[in-house]
């Protein structure tokens, strides 16, 4: 493994020297082994080994510091409370990705917090990160999960845990907020250029190298917001600090997966508002990146940021529209856009699961019709609908099986439920990994049948249909 340290040589203004604390008796418990081969690291080597867990001591690792709109008002400062960045390494496709190691004990930005993780939100972060990359969203990875017997107190003693994730980039919306707001010219000058060169260097050659880097920050975080919306993820905190400038969906916390479909669904209950509601995502994307461009009126004229801006609406609409199609196995955006809004009034009204939705729908021509009817109490409403589209679908030149494979291969089986999610946490932290592993096995490959998993596919018993993520982990 070669580890590199580009961001340690932007210099102190971005970051505080931070060591990793290793907990007591900490054990490897997972590591991606497929991951690992994308970074070409070697587990197996000791040296390696003692650096990733935080064992050896690493001169460059450090925590950033960064700004951010959290729930609509600003932080002139925040930073990594808990959070130590290794370095960087190479991928094998040419890319640079962050090593970052989650509840690795106190740091300058830690403010009143302990700098750690429980072992519960580490796993939580673990599977949505990998489910989410199974599921083509930009996402950060995670690579190792190292459980301990050390307490960590949050309402109740936890066992304490880190997660060593990956991401093409941790540098944040919040990092420009920083520096722009205490008027820091230079080292805006400094980040502005540092991201040019590392993860957008196609904008370079280009005639005004910062307008097309942003251009691509907003196509980008557009993009991913689209993918939020198509596959009902839902983020539950979208602060500027949690908004990553390379596109990728970071910061796992109260975060949630529709089951039910409920487009006002809030999943974080510290949310009270549902500022982040999931219907509100698409828009909350666009205030963010409203907060961003004030970071360049320096740079840039107010004209310009504007038509910057303006790239996000189309972006976010054409590729949603392009991920909702494939759902739907249609090749018309006409007609997808003329049963859209009734089907998603029928599954409101019925509180119907979305992705088992989709998935029976993929199913349509193998019976797949009277399933979905069985799943609704308006059955003639449903019918109707099922009709309109069957004509839309006939347009679809490619024969049944084909489409129905396709469809297959975009809505997914498996869902990271909260409930499956809790199960495997609770096995967890009686030392038992297998469901925690069952559940990662069928999130990575969700579009598989997985038929010894079935009832990993199954929704919610009534038991799980209440349970509560907040803020707190
Ligand atoms: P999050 O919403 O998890 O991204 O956290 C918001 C901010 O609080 C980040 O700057 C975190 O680093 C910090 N933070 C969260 N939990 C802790 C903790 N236990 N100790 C120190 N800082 C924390
Ligand atoms: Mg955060």
């Amino acid at each position: 493994m070669i580890l590199e340290h580009h961001f340690a040589s932007l210099g102190e203004a971005f970051s505080s020297k931070t060591l990793v604390q290793p907990l007591f008796e900490q054990r490897l418990v997972e590591f991606n082994q497929s991951l690992a081969t994308l970074l070409s690291i070697d587990i197996k080597s000791t040296e390696t080994k003692r650096i990733l867990s935080g064992e050896e001591t690493l001169p460059s690792s450090l925590s950033m510091v960064y700004a951010g709109h959290q729930f609509g008002g600003f932080s002139p400062q925040l930073g990594d409370g808990r959070g130590v960045l290794l370095g960087e390494v190479r991928g094998q496709d040419g890319l640079l990705y962050d090593l970052h190691m989650k509840g690795a004990g106190p740091t300058p930005y830690s403010r009143r917090g302990d700098g750690r993780a429980v072992l519960r939100s580490c796993i939580r972060e673990y599977l949505a990160s990998e489910a989410m990359t199974a599921l083509s969203v930009p996402s950060s990875r995670a690579l190792a999960l190292y459980d301990s017997r050390e307490a960590v107190y949050r309402e109740t003693p936890e066992a304490g845990a880190m997660l060593l994730r990956v991401a093409q980039g941790h540098i944040r919306f919040g990092h420009f907020e920083y520096f722009f707001y205490q008027g820091k010219q230079a080292e805006l000058d400094q980040l502005i250029e540092y991201c040019l060169t590392h993860y957008y260097p196609d904008c370079l050659a280009t005639e005004s190298p910062l307008e097309s880097m942003l251009i691509a920050v907003v196509k980008r975080t557009a993009r991913m917001i689209a993918k939020w919306q198509s596959i009902g993820f839902q983020h539950g905190v979208m602060n500027t600090d949690n908004f990553s400038f390379t596109g990728e969906t970071i910061d796992y916390g109260p975060y949630g997966f529709m089951e039910d479909y409920e487009p006002d669904w809030v999943c974080n209950h510290s949310d009270h508002e549902g500022r982040y509601a999931f219907s509100r995502q698409p828009g909350v994307g666009l205030w963010n990146l409203n907060c961003l461009m004030r970071c360049f009126s320096k740079h840039l004229e107010r004209d310009q940021l504007i038509a910057i801006l303006q790239c996000y609406e189309p972006e976010l609409q054409t590729h949603y529209d392009s991920l909702m199609m494939s759902k739907m196995g249609l090749n018309s955006v006409q007609d997808m856009h003329e049963l859209l809004p009734e089907l998603f009034t029928i599954l409101a009204a019925e509180k119907m699961d979305y992705s088992v939705f989709f998935r029976l729908l993929s199913h349509f021509e193998q019976g797949g019709f009277m399933l979905l009817l069985d799943e609704v109490v308006d059955r003639e409403r449903l019918s109707n609908w099922l009709e309109r589209y069957e004509l839309a679908r006939m347009k679809n030149d490619l024969a049944w099986p084909k489409v129905s494979a396709s469809m297959l291969a975009v809505n997914p089986k498996f869902l990271l439920r909260n409930y499956l999610a809790h199960d495997a946490i609770l096995a967890a932290e009686r030392g038992d990994y297998l469901p925690f592993r069952r559940l990662l096995n069928v999130l990575i490959t969700p579009f598989d049948e997985h038929p010894e998993s079935d009832v990993l596919a199954q929704r919610a018993p009534e038991w799980g249909r209440s349970l509560e993520v907040s803020c707190s982990s």
